[in-house]
């Protein structure tokens, strides 16, 4: 018996044909699916066959340090590096993780657990500048049938609670490890000893390109560059950090297939955060990594041909984004009291033009001392307030990445928040 493993065409989700006009919008989470068009025309070129024989092993390879992981990913996730040119893999070594939320927790283990700390060590601190990568926005909430939209009817809930844990502050400290322990804000972080700092760059929430910023000598730093892609910032140079995430679920939108890797230069890291992985998973769907080999093999392919039926992804990504920020931009421009990040912009050694940054989240300000969320709130706008990215009330993120439909409800919401 085959398994057919295809790209889940968009109207596969029965909250398609709801009328959300009424419905409460959640826009705290960045469920990508604002590229599903574009995938659903790659239907039939990404569809991938795993006969009922096939990848039944733990094992990938054991030649490798990462044992587990399939070597068509570790082909195609080099060729996809090397054709968008954002990061270095010579001399790297490959771990993949079920999304980068797990290599995370194994990059912590690794850098904290070899040597073992001495008995009675403090546990490393783990830093990132303010506004960092927190979650936790959704505590509570009803999950309906699309996760993205509250209908007021409570007969459409699946009746199950989310409390999403899988920001750094959470994904640090849940485990309670003796090892690690989030220490909050880089910039204000004054602590004596070891200490981990992670830099996300472009930031999640606010899009900014980042450097670390505390730069000890006792320091080590985890660079998450889950949005360093084409359709989101101009790809200025390859990153060549110590160690790198990425995540398929950013690259190119398929969040469910939940592939993430690391590219790692020191061997003794990647041992231990394969380890990691090891000891929490046994190692990473198969099948997750051949579909992610596949479609990572036909976005390559696409942005190298030139023909007429090619279609770059990255092009495509980018026009989308481009246009929600264009709508997005000129209607905050109204009001006088609301403010959107700026960002430069940097030539871009993929695309050979000069691009700006359009960040998958909006980072929106109130000049007056509100409680945005709060706010929104009462607009059927379910957004994530600054404190919970250890800044100000005034604040809030703001998805830009779900469907066209909710992308559309959110402009009009957001004219009767701006009071325009
Ligand atoms: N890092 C950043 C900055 C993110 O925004 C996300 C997803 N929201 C992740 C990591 C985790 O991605 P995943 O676990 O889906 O690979």
């Amino acid at each position: 018996a085959a398994v057919r493993v295809t790209n889940p065409p968009p109207s596969s989700d029965s909250s398609v044909n709801l009328d959300i006009s009424d419905s409460v919008l959640n826009l705290d989470v960045g469920d990508p699916r604002a590229f599903e068009k574009f995938w659903k025309r790659m239907d039939e070129k990404c569809k991938v066959t795993i006969s009922g024989s096939e990848v039944m092993s733990y094992v990938s390879d054991l030649g490798n340090v990462c044992w587990f992981l399939e070597p068509k990913l570790r082909d195609a996730i080099k060729r996809v590096h090397r054709v968008v040119g954002n990061a270095a893999t010579e001399d790297r070594h490959i771990v993949v993780g079920t999304g980068s939320t797990t290599l995370f927790q194994a990059a912590l283990y690794a850098l904290t657990s070899s040597p073992p700390p001495p008995p009675g060590a403090q546990p490393v601190s783990v830093v990132s500048a303010a506004p960092y990568y927190s979650g936790g926005g959704s505590r509570g909430l009803m999950v309906f049938r699309s996760p993205l939209l509250h209908p007021p009817d409570p007969s459409n809930a699946l009746n199950v609670k989310v409390n999403p844990k899988r920001c750094f502050k959470d994904v640090t400290d849940y485990l309670r490890s003796g090892l690690y322990k989030w220490e909050g804000d880089a910039y204000t972080f004054d602590k004596d000893g070891p200490y981990i700092e992670i830099v996300a760059s472009p930031n999640n929430p606010d899009g900014t390109i980042r450097e670390a910023v505390v730069n000890r000598g006792d320091g080590k730093v985890i660079h998450d560059l889950a949005y360093y892609w084409p359709q989101f910032t101009a790809i200025t140079h390859p990153a060549d950090y110590d160690i790198m995430l990425f995540t398929f679920s950013k690259g190119t939108g398929h969040a469910g297939t939940r592939i993430g890797w690391a590219l790692v230069k020191d061997k003794e890291v990647a041992k231990k955060m394969t380890e990691c992985i090891t000891i929490s998973s046994i190692g990473v769907s198969k099948e997750s990594q051949l579909r992610t080999a596949k479609i990572l093999d036909v976005l390559s392919d696409d942005c190298q041909s030139f023909g007429a039926i090619s279609e770059n992804f990255f092009e495509y990504g980018y026009a989308v984004m481009a246009e929600r920020w264009a709508k997005l931009r000129a209607l905050v421009k109204k009001s006088n009291k609301f403010s959107l990040p700026k960002y430069p912009q940097e030539s871009c050694i993929f695309s050979g033009k000069f691009k700006e940054t359009f960040p998958s989240f909006a980072w929106l300000k109130c000049k007056e001392d509100v409680d945005l969320a709060s706010l929104f709130k009462a607009h059927k706008l379910i957004v994530r307030g600054g404190e919970r990215f250890g800044v100000g009330r005034e604040y809030v993120r703001i998805s830009l990445i779900g469907r066209d439909e909710e992308f559309n409800l959110l402009l009009e919401r957001l004219a009767s928040v701006l009071g325009i």
